[in-house]
């Protein structure tokens, strides 16, 4: 059996870096992958549906031409163009992603489904890898999640869609019925509908983004209707059949939608099933996540599990933090500042429907919660309709929120939704990771004109926050 100092199971997104960085630190590295290098991110995930997204915007802004005073002829999408340059764009930052990889000493990747298959007389890990067999001294698990897709009745008997399979299509779905009103579902919802499908919503809840502030929730369900996306909320479906259009799917109400693709954005799943953690005595949660400690090791000795599967975060960038606090804790160094380890950091995303809402720590209603028990919390927020530039864009949709702490005067949390929100949401961010008081932010000096320069008249307007106001 062939020896590495560490295998890395998965080429997710932080398994790259860390092979690169033990290689780089002499370690021999095997990383095992049974799909594509570069996982869900470059694959199916967020390199795939940013680049379609233009696309989309592109139709939708050439569509809004006239509002700025430019016209052009009938529009059109030429939906395989559009996906081919999507395809060219993954294909692109796959080779590239292997190459770095190939050309680094000491790492090797081997094509298989990676298992754990418990000890050799050494101690050391034998893992399986289709066929084959390595052992290695320390294991690093970074397999991901994918998507849910619920045992709705009938379910068998059409072609659900998944984040994947939607991503694969050659033709424009005519009617795209998307089953859940979360992040990935509105994406994927306003980018079919700017290519031209017609698209219906059918969420659960009584409202879209539902861990989002209400009011944020509102804004999303107002300019989703207003490009023509049907919205069933509330809704929860009974069962899916094939018609004669393709699917018909029924709600507990008796609504019927006849659509011709169904796409299930329901939640994911871990990919720890096929990992026979049992053999080295390792158990998940009840959801089967691989619970880790701060510094993301195992209760297993030399077994970390990074990226999505430790359920400390679902994002390409909490993955890519995890490969540093690793790195970190076995060099022994200080190398990270303030976000030392997955506990410390503050949950911080986008989500890129357009415009974009940028988020990181408290919303308000988390922030009303920690009022509610005492806490000293102040809030101000601005409509992006009063924002000069969001005006001369005449991209004016959405709002910006702070959120302080009213003793430590720490920035708590941020909303930036709106054009650009994705970008500035950033300003919060790393401001936050220097755990410096607001009210340094207040006296930046930012560009005119900019959505950001408002940040300093928005930490101007702080005001105590009530435990039930809006
Ligand atoms: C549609 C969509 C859009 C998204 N957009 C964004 C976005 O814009 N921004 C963002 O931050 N996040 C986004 N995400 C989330 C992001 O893709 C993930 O959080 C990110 O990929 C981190 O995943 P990971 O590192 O845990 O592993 P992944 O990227 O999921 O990769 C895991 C890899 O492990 C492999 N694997 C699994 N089991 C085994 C095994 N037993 N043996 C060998 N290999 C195995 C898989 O084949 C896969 O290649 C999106 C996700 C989806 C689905």
């Amino acid at each position: 059996m062939d020896h590495f100092n560490v295998a890395i199971i998965g080429s997710g997104q932080a398994a790259p870096a860390l092979a690169v960085g033990l290689a780089k630190r002499g370690q021999r590295v095997a990383l095992i992958e049974g799909d594509r290098i570069g996982g869900t991110c470059v694959n199916n995930g967020c390199t795939p549906t940013k680049t379609l997204r233009k696309s989309a915007r592109v139709a939708h802004l050439v569509r809004r031409a006239a509002d700025f005073g430019v016209h052009t002829g009938p529009v059109s999408v030429d939906f395989p163009a559009a996906m081919t340059r999507m395809r060219e764009r993954v294909d692109t930052a796959r080779r590239g992603l292997t190459a770095r990889l190939k050309r680094t000493k000491g790492v090797e990747i081997i094509q298989g489904w990676g298992a754990l298959a418990g000890y050799d007389d050494e101690e050391r890990f034998v893992v399986s890898v289709g066929e084959g067999r390595v052992t290695a001294d320390r294991v690093f698990l970074n397999t991901g999640t994918r998507a849910f897709v619920p045992s709705v009745p009938g379910i068998e008997t059409v072609d659900a869609l998944d984040n994947a399979s939607l991503l694969a299509l050659d033709e424009l779905p005519d009617h795209l019925i998307v089953v859940g009103g979360s992040y990935i579902g509105l994406e994927m919802a306003q980018i079919f509908r700017r290519l031209g499908s017609k698209v219906t919503i059918v969420h659960r809840s009584d409202r879209l983004a539902d861990r989002e502030d209400a009011d944020v929730s509102a804004i999303i369900a107002e300019f989703l209707v207003d490009e023509g996306v049907a919205l069933h909320l509330n809704a929860k479906v009974a069962s899916v059949g094939r018609s004669m259009r393709g699917v018909l799917m029924t709600l507990e109400d008796g609504t019927e939608i006849a659509g011709s693709h169904v796409l299930f954005a329901t939640g994911r799943v871990p990919n720890t099933d096929r990992l026979n953690l049992d053999a080295v005595g390792l158990e998940t949660d009840a959801r089967g996540y691989v619970v880790t400690d701060a510094k993301l090791r195992t209760k297993v000795p030399n077994l970390w599990a990074l990226g999505d599967v430790n359920r400390r975060g679902a994002f390409t960038h909490t993955s890519y933090h995890d490969h540093e606090i690793v790195l970190a804790d076995l060099d022994g160094t200080k190398d990270l500042y303030q976000w030392k380890d997955a506990e410390q950091r503050p949950t911080t995303y986008a989500m890129f429907t357009d415009p974009p809402l940028g988020r990181v720590g408290l919303s308000r209603s988390e922030a009303q919660n920690l009022v509610a028990g005492g806490r000293n919390i102040l809030i101000a927020d601005m409509q992006m309709k009063d924002i000069a530039r969001a005006k001369e864009e005449s991209e004016a949709t959405g709002l910006i929120r702070a959120i302080v702490d009213g003793d430590s005067k720490e920035i708590l949390g941020a909303t930036v939704f709106g054009i650009g929100g994705d970008e500035i949401i950033s300003v919060f961010t790393n401001f936050m990771a220097t755990g410096a008081s607001y009210r340094i932010l207040q006296q930046a000096l930012p560009v005119h004109p900019t959505v950001s320069e408002l940040l300093p008249t928005l930490l101007a307007n702080l005001q105590p926050l009530e435990a039930n106001g809006d």
